[in-house]
């Protein structure tokens, strides 16, 4: 797929990945389930080449989780909107943000499995990554 449209709940936010597949994965780690009351499902369009933000600067919120990646999100209706690794450029966005990604989407993917808590499971056949990125 190319140029694929994503907006926050609002539509204050748009977002263009240039160029995706359907691959979505899903992070279980503290920070993704706090900020968003479970698992976050993502995509991973990977650098700023491949994406287009159209972001309105007065409804976006950066919120820095660690030294070296920051967070963003829609301050007016509180969307996630995706995660950026600064010295790596690397960006991962909420997959929901992208319908047509969504619509046919194969969910391939759980990272930081070990962190899930018991309350929860997917059914889908996925590969499982741990927090030391090893396969369990
Ligand atoms: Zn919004
Ligand atoms: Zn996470």
């Amino acid at each position: 797929m190319q140029n694929i449209q994503g907006t926050c709940l609002c539509e204050k936010n748009h977002l263009v990945i240039k160029e995706y597949g359907n691959f979505v994965y899903s992070c279980h780690c503290d920070m993704c389930r706090k900020m968003s009351a479970g698992p976050v499902m993502a995509v991973d369009p990977e650098t700023s080449d491949n994406i287009e933000l159209q972001l309105d600067e007065a409804s976006v919120t950066y919120y820095h989780s660690s030294p070296e990646v920051e967070r963003a999100f829609c301050s007016t209706c509180g969307t996630y909107l995706f995660w950026h690794h600064l010295t790596r450029d690397h960006y991962c966005m909420n997959a929901e943000l992208f319908p047509d990604i969504i619509k046919q989407a194969n969910f391939g993917l759980q990272v930081f499995y070990d962190r899930k808590p018991h309350y929860y499971d997917f059914a889908n056949e996925t590969k499982k990554m741990s927090s030391s990125w090893e396969e369990i």
